[in-house]
């Protein structure tokens, strides 16, 4: 699918829908990233779909000059399991958010990365359902008040990265709404691994959960409040005069003070590896959460293991090759059947 010499630019992914999210939403510049790297993937818009759920960011197919589906709540992933298995020629891509993902199509998220199909999921997490006018949603903070939560949120929120780990995810990243660079490198990694691709955007929703990420997002405190994951790099953060790293100590991570000028590995500070085959170390990054630690962000895992469309493709084929090619009316008619007297 990838292309050399893409005939195509941004502007033809750009479709004629008017956008129609709130100003200031970090909706907009994932949908401008996204389209800026989509020529450098296919060269044809007919072999894209994107397909989303329900919510803000589920509004996404209509701005993608491709084809798209913006289907039933939570239920993207299951779609796209449906064509990726059809079409498996097809760049397949859904868009979600973490009510859509998490809450409502918690289920159907779960199978469709531990099946492992050959797709892209993008779930932005605003820790907040935008679209219903800000209730809390899965990710929300404890204590976050909102409308269905007047007294603050009692629930225990879990963490979209840990949920993909835990589901057998074989590409997990993380990347921010407004960092256009990073984001562009986390798309084009989640493009190129065979397998779901799982990315978690810390996205804003400057109308019900204003600032939620902060501390991420503003260039000042960004180098100190996460940590950029590169692989084969030590684990350092902060700006210099002030920098760590994380180390381990009984599987658990640490903050390590570090001098400017020492050499983190000798301090103990842990050298990133994504290719981990064990998911232990991915599960101990994911834990990492501010105040205390920094908010890893990057490529947190990677590892290969079968599609699910060429397996059924080779199970099908095997089955054509032990027993024939199916016939589909004699199928219908084999076994029990009887006739209803009209
Ligand atoms: Fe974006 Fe929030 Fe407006 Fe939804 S409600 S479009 S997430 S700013």
């Amino acid at each position: 699918m990838a292309a050399a010499a893409s005939p195509l630019t941004r502007k033809d992914f750009v479709s004629t829908q008017d956008v129609r999210w709130c100003p200031g939403c970090g909706d907009y510049s994932v949908l401008a990233n996204v389209q800026r790297v989509m020529p450098e993937f296919v060269d044809k818009r007919e072999n894209v779909v994107f397909i989303s759920g329900i919510g803000c960011s589920s509004r996404f197919p209509y701005y993608m000059n491709t084809y798209g589906f913006h289907t039933i709540h939570g239920r993207a992933p299951s779609f796209a399991t449906g064509i990726k298995a059809s079409r498996p020629e097809l760049s397949v891509w859904v868009v979600t958010g973490d009510g859509d993902g998490l809450s409502i199509g918690g289920n159907h998220l779960l199978h469709t990365i531990r099946r492992n199909l050959d797709i892209q999921i993008l779930l932005f997490n605003n820790k907040i359902y935008g679209l219903t006018k800000g209730q809390y949603s899965p990710t929300s903070d404890p204590g976050t008040r909102t409308k269905s939560s007047p007294e603050g949120s009692i629930d225990h929120p879990i963490d979209p990265i840990s949920f993909a780990l835990g589901a057998g995810a074989t590409f997990v990243a993380r990347t921010i709404d407004v960092d256009a660079t990073h984001m562009q490198q986390t798309l084009r990694r989640a493009h190129a691994h065979k397998g779901t691709a799982f990315v978690e955007i810390l996205q804003n929703c400057p109308v019900f959960n204003d600032l939620v990420w902060d501390d991420v997002q503003d260039r000042k405190t960004r180098p100190s409040s996460s940590i950029s994951l590169v692989h084969g790099e030590p684990l350092v953060y902060g700006t210099p005069g002030n920098l760590r790293g994380i180390g381990m100590q009984g599987g658990d991570p640490t903050v390590i003070e570090l001098e400017d000028d020492d050499d983190p590995i000798e301090k103990g500070v842990v050298v990133h590896d994504e290719f981990l085959e064990s998911t232990a170390y991915a599960f101990a990054l994911a834990t990492l959460c501010r105040p205390d630690f920094p908010l890893p962000v990057g490529v947190l895992r990677q590892t290969e293991k079968a599609c699910y469309e060429d397996m059924l493709e080779s199970q099908i084929q095997d089955a054509i090759d032990t027993h024939g090619p199916g016939d589909l009316e004699k199928l219908l008619h084999s076994g029990d059947t009887w006739q209803v007297p009209g």
